[in-house]
């Protein structure tokens, strides 16, 4: 079944269209890499699935609902960038309370370790975020966005930051927390290796276009 839907999505900044009449369909628990060059509208896609730019025209459905008009805060959509964000004077427990806080959500303590084992780093709460490696940092960023169980999680280029040998056990991690949590993920890469090895079905864009989609058998083998 549909989760995501984005239908005949026009986006623009200003005058440059970033992003032309765009359809596409993700499943309940799929992990898609939007895939492509730079500047062929990756971000601007994600950016409008989050909420965080309005569509010139088209629509944006995310399990059943028209989120079109609404505000990032409203959509149940988590976010993850490359740069991980994390509050410097919080320790990694605090910061990855910090949504759920806000929220008033009970069983505080409970719901952040959780996220903290999810990610592998239950013994790292009482830490501060300068004391971890950047992939430590970076599950931390996750952690934190997968204990407001979001409807989506949104990763912008979420590895590029790491040097190769933690790029290359972060992809194990996405992948293993993804089937573990059955979140549905979308991932903005440029890096063809990256979506390979990650993604249920790649998303190649190129011009504001979607190119191709398909699993990575289905695209590498087309005529
Ligand atoms: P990608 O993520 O694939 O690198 P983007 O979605 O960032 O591509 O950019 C798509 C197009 O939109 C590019 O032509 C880029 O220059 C333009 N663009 C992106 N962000 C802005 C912005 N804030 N203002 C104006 N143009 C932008
Ligand atoms: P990415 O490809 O990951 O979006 P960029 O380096 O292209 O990274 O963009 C970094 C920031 O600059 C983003 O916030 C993007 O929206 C903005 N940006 C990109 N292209 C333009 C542009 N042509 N004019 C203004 N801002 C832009």
């Amino acid at each position: 079944q549909d989760f995501v839907s984005l239908r005949d999505l026009t986006l623009a900044y200003d005058k440059t269209v970033a992003v032309d009449r765009l359809d596409l369909d993700i499943r309940k628990g799929e992990l898609i890499a939007l895939l492509g060059p730079s500047g062929c509208g990756k971000t601007t896609t994600m950016r409008a699935i989050a909420g965080l730019l309005t569509p010139r025209s088209g629509s944006v459905h995310i399990d059943g609902r028209d989120v079109t008009r609404l505000p990032p805060s409203r959509r149940e959509v988590g976010l993850v960038f490359q740069s991980y964000a994390l509050f410097p004077h919080l320790s990694v427990f605090e910061n990855v309370a910090f949504g759920l806080r806000l929220r008033h959500e009970p069983d505080l303590e409970a719901k952040v370790m959780a996220g903290l084992e999810t990610v592998g780093l239950t013994d790292f709460s009482k830490r501060q975020p300068a004391d971890l490696s950047g992939g430590q940092q970076q599950r931390v960023s996750l952690a934190r966005s997968l204990v407001m169980h979001p409807k989506v999680l949104l990763l912008d280029e979420p590895l590029s930051n790491l040097d190769a040998r933690l790029r290359l056990e972060m992809r194990t991690e996405l992948q293993r927390v993804q089937r573990e949590t059955g979140i549905t993920m979308v991932f903005v890469t440029h890096d063809q290796s990256e979506a390979l090895a990650l993604a249920d079905r790649i998303v190649l864009m190129r011009n504001g276009a979607i190119e191709q989609a398909g699993t990575a058998e289905e695209i590498y083998n087309a005529p």
